[in-house]
């Protein structure tokens, strides 16, 4: 098995390791479990907002 790439940054996770998962889409480390989770990374989630936004 190779090693899954460092994230280029981590982004700031102020929650227990526990609750960080890999993003849905690009495997980023966010918080995926308890309070506030996402299925998507800050950037991730962003895009896909922008997108809603859009839509009609
Ligand atoms: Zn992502």
């Amino acid at each position: 098995m190779t090693t899954p790439a460092t994230p280029r940054k981590a982004p700031p996770l102020d929650c227990a390791p526990s609750q960080i998962g890999p993003c849905a889409h690009c495997q980023q480390p966010c918080r995926r479990y308890g309070v506030g989770a996402r299925t998507l990374c800050d950037s991730c989630w962003a895009d896909v907002e922008a997108r809603r936004t859009k839509a009609t």
